[in-house]
């Protein structure tokens, strides 16, 4: 499982980031995923965090 944010959406609420910080980070104005593989424990964390984010930046595959 891998997660990516889109910072063309992206507005840098920091939501992501604060609800799953094992895997997003920020990057200057925009959250970026700090990690290629979603480590194991984080998936939940990961799907809340995409479907809370209110410009639906991040995509899961
Ligand atoms: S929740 Fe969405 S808009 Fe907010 S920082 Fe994360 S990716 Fe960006």
């Amino acid at each position: 499982m891998k997660a990516s944010v889109d910072a063309d959406l992206c507005t840098g609420c920091e939501l992501c980031t604060q609800t799953c910080p094992d895997v997003f980070e920020m990057d200057g104005d925009v959250a970026k995923a700090k990690v290629d593989e979603i480590p194991a424990g984080a998936e939940d964390c990961v799907k809340q965090a995409a479907e809370e984010c209110p410009v639906e930046a991040i995509k899961i595959e």
